[in-house]
């Protein structure tokens, strides 16, 4: 069953884009055809996230309180990725939750978007390392292709990695954060730019104003 939040958010997006075409203005009730199609777009990510959320891949299944998918925009053209679900997130089962995803709210709502439209959120990993520990080669090469297949079903046009055990982790290379920023490198197909992870944010305030530029540079490739 898909989420009404969610349809609401697509069918406003598509509006935006497509005018009353979209709407029967008589009836007010929505083109069928249309409906399925933004059905079958968010069903495919649910029903895909239900088939692997009993996932014992790796160690850490067994440990969870909660699979941490993702969340967003079905369609998004920005997909954020961190590296692998905190404690707060194991809670709840959602991404980015807590201080660190309120302030990568409010960095979204500076570029006009938010967790719900135009963007979506993941991490590589999708349960929760104890400790908070840096994920292991044997987690990462279990739980990536999870990561691939929601890229493939979503289509974004930019990736952002937050953090740099993140970007290590997808660009296979280990480079400082600060020299990464400016570079836009391939994921797989995918342009994908490295920024700060919300945590370090907290940690260090002098961080954001980089984020920030990174985050405006994402809205004016969008843009294009
Ligand atoms: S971290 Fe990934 S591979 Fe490991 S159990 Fe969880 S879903 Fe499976």
């Amino acid at each position: 069953m898909i989420e009404r939040r969610k349809i609401y958010n697509f069918l406003n997006q598509q509006k935006s884009l497509f005018g009353n075409e979209l709407f029967s203005l008589s009836t007010n009730q929505v083109n069928p055809d249309l409906l399925s199609h933004v059905q079958n777009s968010l069903d495919g990510l649910n029903q895909y996230s239900k088939s692997i959320s009993l996932c014992q891949e790796c160690s850490l299944g067994a440990k969870r309180n909660n699979f941490v998918f993702g969340v967003g925009d079905s369609n998004a053209e920005l997909m954020l990725i961190g590296e692998a679900p905190r404690k707060e997130e194991d809670m709840e089962g959602e991404p980015f939750v807590g201080r660190a995803g309120k302030l990568l709210n409010k960095i979204l709502a500076a570029i006009n978007k938010n967790r719900l439209e135009g963007v979506y959120l993941a991490n590589i990993l999708k349960c929760r390392p104890p400790d908070n520990r840096d994920p292991l080669s044997l987690e990462v090469d279990k739980c990536e292709p999870y990561l691939l297949k929601q890229i493939e079903m979503i289509k974004p046009k930019l990736i952002m990695a937050l953090g740099k055990v993140s970007a290590k982790i997808l660009l296979k290379k280990e480079i400082p954060i600060d020299k990464m920023r400016s570079t836009v490198y391939d994921y797989y197909g995918t342009p994908l730019r490295v920024t700060y992870h919300p945590d370090t944010l907290l940690r260090n305030p002098d961080f954001k104003k980089f984020a920030w530029e990174d985050f405006q540079w994402a809205r004016d490739y969008l843009a294009r």
